[in-house]
Formats: structure tokens, C-alpha cells, sequence
């Protein structure tokens, strides 16, 4: 690929772009068919477990909150090293965000921490799997278990990862995806939550839809009062299109994450801090490194900057969310989670997605070296 290299693009196939064309020319563009083929496929990829779409991973992360009955009063555990989504809809369901340090290695929510953290007034956990790394999922649901939580798996950017050999959704408790444009499959946006039971299933389908219940007569009724976070079948179209060709994306990631590890040698050699090296149980949403400011004369805008006057997209994901504003407000100062500060200080996306070549990689290889090397002190 020649020009600019932007992070992340979408790679929609022609197949799909037909298959929305059809929807579109079939009257009915709401959620209907397609939007139930949609999540009758990821219900199988997740081992038959109930799962509903919504048009967000917001979304689904509110539904999750609502289903486990999480208002005020109410304290969630978080990663600082999150989209503001995360601690967003802790707030916005009346609940208290109460963010636990990572783990350097991981940049993951650390367990101990967690546990160090947990009240008399914590109802649930949401752990984040940052660039489709899975947080430690054993010790999380361990803790959840002894102190009686829900587990609400912020699964938004690990689509197609897995712990253990275990695709994440096919297990544990409630788990919510994003389909937004810049992850690993899209429907434009989008999202879906995977459930316990039908139950669960039923009440979050009624929530997602201002909470009518319809009854064999024509008439409705709404006994709890839900919102307007449905799916249309454009959307579901895409997801099942992007669907078929996950474990192509996933390999493809892996293959030019390894890659990268090769380019970077040098400059890791002289400080450049990488990510976990897995092969594995990763979706490789992202590429990250970390740039060990201490030792440079640039700041990392510099460094983006420079990166771009390359003809190189790199972004930041993501500042340490408990130092902005909104959260300072509601308590929380530098010091409080020092792994995250530095790492959410340092972090840079370099760019990764299928389409990407092995050349690609390596000019962005070769630009973050000369780069590192010419800034260091
Ligand atoms: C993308 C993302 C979300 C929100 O998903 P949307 O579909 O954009 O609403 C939530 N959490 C994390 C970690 C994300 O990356």
C-alpha cells in the first residue's frame, strides 16, 4: 500500500456490500431477519450461549448494568487503561467507578489490585481487554466468587481472542462486544452482549426496545422502562458478512504482530517498550508501544507528529481515564493508579489491520527506529 498508512480502515468485502444492497431493497431495513441470523451465528461461536445485538458497545455495556440491577449506591471495579465508554456508563447508571491499577506487563486490570479494592459496596467487576490481550480472567472470576459479584467482561476490542484456548464470550458471565468501525469486526456500529439464560436474554431484549412487551392480541404494556438500542438489519448484514471472515482477520493480525516484534528489535533494545509477545489467545486489535519519555527530548505529540509527516497514522489509546475531569471531579488525582498514568502517558497505536502489508509493517518499523533513535538523550 502506497500514501498514507492511517491505524486501523474496516476491509468490507464486495460480497457484503451485495448482500446490504439486497436488505436495503427488501422493505424491511429495522432489526428483523437479519438481525436474528446475525445473532443466531455469534450465538454459536460463543458455544450456544443466548446473545442480543444493540447499536453500540455502549449499549450493551448499559443493558449489562441494567441487568444486573447496578444503580446508585453501587461501586464497579474498572481499568483506568479503557475508552471512556467503560467508566461513562458506570457513572451514567448511577453507580460509582472505583479504577484498579494494570499490570505493566499487561496493561490489563491488575487482580490484586481488584481485590484491594473491593467494598462492602462493589456489585461487579468490568474488566477491559486492551488491544485484545484477555485480562486475567481466572483470578477476576476467582474474586468475583468469593465476594459474591457479577462479572461484566468489557470484551468491546477482543472479538476472536481467547483465555486458554477458550474464545472470550464462550464462557463466564456477561459479555459485551463493539462492532464499532475500528474494531476487529464492524457493523458500522454495533455491539452484542452475551447472556447467562433466556431469561436474561428476554428481559435485555425488552430493554433494548423502551421495554414493550407485546402480547398474541396486537395490544403492549411496559412494566420496566428500557431505551432505544436496537440493531438494523443494514447493520446486522455487514456483521455477518465481517463474521465469516473473523479467523481470517485474526490470523492475518497475529501474523503482522509478530512482525512487528521483528522490526522493532533495535529500538526495543534501546528502551522501547513492547507489548506482551501472544500469539495465541491475542486478537492483536491493537499494536502498542510505550515510549520511555524520561529518555527522549520530543514529547509524544512530536512523536505522532513526526510519525505523520511519514505518511504514518498513529493514535493514543488510551490517557488514564481517572485523571480526566469528569473523574477528578469524583475524586480521583495522579498517584492513585501509577501503572496506568505512565503507561496511558507513553502509549502509541502504531497501525495494524488485515489489509496491512509486510512491507507496511516494516516502513513503520524502520520510521518509529530512526525516529526513537535520533530523539534519545
Ligand atoms: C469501542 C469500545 C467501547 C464502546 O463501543 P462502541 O461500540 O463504540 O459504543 C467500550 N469499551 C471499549 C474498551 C472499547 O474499545
Amino acid at each position: 500500500m502506497t500514501g498514507f498508512l492511517p491505524f486501523t480502515r474496516p476491509d468490507l468485502d464486495e460480497e457484503t456490500i451485495a448482500g446490504v444492497a439486497e436488505v436495503l431493497r427488501s422493505g424491511w431495513i429495522t432489526s428483523g431477519p437479519q438481525v436474528r441470523a446475525f445473532e443466531a451465528a455469534l450465538s454459536s461461536l460463543f458455544c450456544g450461549r443466548p446473545v442480543r445485538s444493540a447499536n453500540s458497545g455502549t449499549a450493551t455495556l448499559e443493558l449489562a448494568l441494567a441487568l444486573c440491577g447496578i444503580g446508585p449506591g453501587d461501586e464497579v471495579i474498572t481499568t483506568p487503561l479503557t475508552w471512556a465508554a467503560t467508566p461513562n456508563v458506570i457513572v451514567r447508571a448511577g453507580a460509582r467507578p472505583v479504577f484498579a491499577d494494570v499490570d505493566p506487563r499487561t496493561r490489563n486490570i491488575d487482580p490484586a489490585c481488584v481485590e484491594a479494592a473491593v467494598t462492602p459496596h462493589t456489585r461487579a467487576l468490568m474488566p477491559v481487554d486492551l488491544a485484545g490481550l484477555p485480562a486475567e480472567r481466572d483470578r477476576l472470576y476467582d474474586i468475583a466468587r468469593r465476594h459474591g459479584l457479577r462479572v461484566i467482561e468489557d470484551a468491546a476490542q477482543s472479538m476472536g481472542a481467547s483465555w486458554r484456548g477458550r474464545p472470550i464470550g464462550s464462557f463466564g458471565d456477561l459479555v459485551s462486544f463493539s462492532f464499532h468501525a475500528n474494531k476487529n469486526i464492524t457493523t458500522g456500529e454495533g455491539g452484542c452482549l452475551v447472556m447467562n439464560d433466556e431469561i436474561e436474554a428476554t428481559r435485555c431484549e425488552r430493554l433494548r426496545l423502551q421495554g414493550v412487551l407485546r402480547d398474541d392480541d396486537g395490544g403492549m404494556d411496559v412494566a420496566e422502562i428500557g431505551g432505544k438500542f436496537n440493531l438494523t438489519d443494514i447493520a446486522a448484514r455487514i456483521g455477518l458478512g465481517q463474521l465469516a471472515r473473523l479467523e481470517e482477520f485474526t490470523i492475518r493480525r497475529r501474523v503482522l504482530a509478530r512482525h512487528y516484534f521483528a522490526g522493532l528489535d533495535g529500538a526495543a533494545a534501546l528502551g522501547l517498550d513492547l507489548p506482551a509477545a501472544d500469539f495465541t489467545d491475542s486478537n492483536w486489535h491493537m499494536s502498542q508501544v510505550l515510549l520511555p519519555l524520561a529518555r527522549l527530548d520530543i514529547g509524544r505529540g512530536d512523536f505522532l507528529r513526526a510519525l505523520k509527516a511519514r505518511g504514518i497514522g498513529a493514535g493514543v489509546h488510551y490517557p488514564a481515564a481517572h485523571l480526566f475531569t469528569a473523574y477528578r471531579a469524583l475524586g480521583w488525582r495522579e498517584g492513585m493508579c501509577p501503572h496506568a498514568e505512565r503507561i496511558g502517558a507513553e502509549i502509541v497505536t502504531l497501525p495494524l489491520f488485515p489489509a496491512m502489508s509486510e512491507d507496511d509493517v516494516e516502513r513503520v518499523c524502520a520510521a518509529v527506529t530512526d525516529i526513537f533513535e535520533h530523539h534519545l538523550r
